[in-house]
């Protein structure tokens, strides 16, 4: 993905306070394997996802809620469908903007939103349990329509 500034990603997020953003430092980041920006804050309770197409980004916050099942049970990350045997997903949802806060959506998405290393292969713990024989230029498409489907849905991807 073209490569995103502290600057423009603040002020995508405007009405977040730096504390609550928790931008991490961009220094070291590799955005040639990266379909989308994602990070987590400290608390683990919120996370960020940026994406930037024709020089305009769309940005969504996120809570997320780790799954505590005791059981153990495959779960499949909606976006880049990596298939986990156990806990390697987080319902991640979001307000629907312009609902007055009264809409939410949600996905099972990977828990450290890091959905590009995956279909790349560039993380390998824990591997996914169901392997796709599919080309890596359509994991990434499948991955970019996924997230710009639920971007639409919470009404920041006009
Ligand atoms: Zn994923």
């Amino acid at each position: 993905m073209q490569a995103l500034t502290q600057a423009e990603i603040r002020q995508l997020f405007a009405q977040q306070s730096a504390a609550e953003l928790a931008l991490p430092d961009l220094t070291n980041v590799d955005w040639g394997v990266l379909d989308y920006f994602g990070w987590l804050h400290p608390s683990g309770h919120l996370g960020y996802v940026v994406i930037k197409e024709d020089q305009t980004l769309h940005g969504l916050q996120l809570r997320r809620s780790l799954n505590h099942s005791a059981r153990p049970r495959t779960h499949m990350c909606s976006w880049c469908h990596h298939v986990y045997r156990s806990r390697g997903t987080a319902l991640f949802s979001a307000t629907v903007v312009g609902s007055d806060g009264r809409r939410f959506i949600g996905n099972h998405i990977c828990r450290n939103l890091d959905c590009s290393l995956r279909i790349r292969n560039l993380v390998s713990d824990p591997p996914t349990y169901l392997p796709e024989t599919v080309h890596i230029e359509h994991k990434v498409k499948r991955l970019k329509n996924a997230l710009k489907a639920f971007m639409v849905r919470a009404n920041v991807y006009a």
